[in-house]
């Protein structure tokens, strides 16, 4: 056992040759704090009879400064199935918006500047041509879309009324809750109709002379099922302008395109709500649309120029990564180029294209050299073929699904669980869906770059 004699000073260890690539790598003085805590913890070890506390004492140090850099936010592969998944980041950009983002990161832009007129010029002329093709109204962009109701509602309700149906009361995840968002606005929640029925007649006796907006949420991730009733669009654009109030539709997530080849219905595209007449919409960036997180907010021309001049719109600002991101997403749909898009590319996979995608990674599992093969009779990973649903997720869609090709995994030695957590800890992690004793993973949401290292880390953990 050694002593506190047998301590190496400071100065000696950063003097090794075998910390000499460290101490370029991570600098001097972070290595030198570093080493302190590593110290620190030797001394206490040795004071309570550990065992031999100094006898890796380099490695310790050198995985103590690399955990210390390491970022935070790390890629992953998502094998959930769940396209938008909110804990995952929601959308992965398209090539083109990635490199467009690295592009404005590391240089200069015209973000503030008029290159016209030689002056300064508007960050929110960004997007507003794009956004104004696609949806026919001049269009804002503010932080998300949580971001996008708070300036709509202080905008054109604070100290009024806005009357919503109880059954539109929602809670999205990451505890967005309409009646919250409603106090922070300084405006009034008029509640009306119930939970499952509201009718046009509900809204027109609760409106009064302190009404001040309309508001229509779309209940993005529920669905009320059986003895239901919602007024159509149109009666609500009806009911609105009788009132002589703005109608604002929070559509959560800002569908471009048809969803119905693909089996999912009701999900309504912002384009036509505003073409039936509503004054004002506003929607994410990063769910259906397939961008960087963002609030979209479009409509009438003199709503949007009030927006803009509410002093709160300068704190839910977005920044130029954001409008680097936006502008060619909103490019692909102009251009037809859907696939350019994962999400979009996701969603319309067709089943038989993730079929054959997974019984290729079986065979590959399969092929001689493998390690499921090499590894004895019993032991290693079951890889089999399975039917299942992938979700659109991140609040849209609710209740409906894709189908897809599963793959399940079964491990000789360890439980589901145990896979799940072995897989998650991998590099890069590898997210997946545990169902009673097996793990699951769907390729739907797993890019086909990203297929070999998933293979080899299924293999690393096979025997
Ligand atoms: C997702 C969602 C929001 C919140 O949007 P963020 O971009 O996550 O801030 C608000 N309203 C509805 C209806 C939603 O679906």
């Amino acid at each position: 056992m050694p002593s506190f004699r047998d301590i190496p000073s400071v100065d000696e260890l950063l003097n090794r040759p075998s910390l000499a690539a460290l101490v370029v790598e991570a600098g001097r003085p972070y290595v030198t704090e570093r080493i302190r805590e590593v110290l620190e913890e030797a001394r206490r070890q040795l004071r309570d009879a550990q065992d031999d506390p100094l006898a890796d004492l380099e490695q310790r140090i050198a995985r103590r400064v690399q955990e210390g850099l390491a970022p935070s936010l790390r890629p992953v592969i998502n094998a959930t199935g769940v396209i938008l998944h909110t804990n995952l980041g929601r959308a992965p950009l398209s090539a083109e918006a990635a490199e467009r983002v690295r592009e404005a990161a590391a240089s200069y832009t015209n973000l503030e500047y008029d290159l016209e007129a030689g002056r300064r010029g508007r960050r929110d002329v960004h997007a507003a041509r794009l956004l104004g093709q696609l949806l026919g109204a001049p269009a804002m962009v503010v932080n998300n879309n949580a971001a996008a109701v708070l300036l709509a509602l202080n905008t054109l309700a604070e100290g009024g009324e806005v009357v919503v149906s109880r059954g539109e009361l929602i809670e999205i995840g990451g505890s967005f809750r309409i009646p919250e968002i409603m106090r922070k606005s300084g405006a009034t929640l008029r509640e009306v109709g119930t939970t499952n029925r509201t009718r046009i007649a509900d809204y027109e006796a609760a409106i009064g002379p302190n009404t001040r907006l309309l508001l229509r949420v779309h209940p993005s991730n529920y669905r009320i099922v059986g003895f239901t009733e919602r007024p159509a669009l149109e009666q609500m654009v009806a009911a609105a302008r009788r009132a002589g109030v703005p109608l604002l539709e929070d559509l959560g997530s800002g569908c471009m395109f048809d969803l119905r080849p693909c089996g999912i219905a009701d999900e309504p595209q912002a384009r036509l709500s505003l073409e039936a007449g509503v004054d004002l919409v506003c929607f994410s960036g990063d769910k259906l649309l397939g961008g960087p997180q963002a609030g979209i907010l479009a409509g009438r021309q003199d709503l949007v120029e009030k927006l803009r001049r509410n002093p709160l719109f300068r704190a839910l600002r977005v920044d130029k990564m954001t409008y680097a991101a936006l502008e060619p997403t909103l490019a692909a749909y102009l251009r037809g180029r859907l696939d350019d898009l994962p999400v979009a590319r996701m969603i319309r996979m067709p089943a038989e294209e993730i079929e054959s995608r997974a019984r290729a990674f079986v065979a590959q599992w399969h092929s001689p050299g493998s390690a499921a093969l090499s590894a004895a009779p019993g032991a290693g990973l079951q890889l089999e073929i399975v039917a299942g649903e992938s979700v659109i997720g991140g609040g849209s869609t609710p209740g409906q699904a894709l189908k897809t090709t599963l793959l399940a995994l079964r491990h000789a030695s360890l439980t589901a669980a145990q896979l799940e957590e072995r897989l998650r800890a991998a590099t890069p992690p590898v997210i997946a869906r545990v169902e009673t004793d097996r793990v699951l993973l769907d390729l739907r949401t797993v890019f086909p770059s990203q297929e070999a290292a998933l293979l080899s880390i299924l293999e690393s953990l096979a025997p």
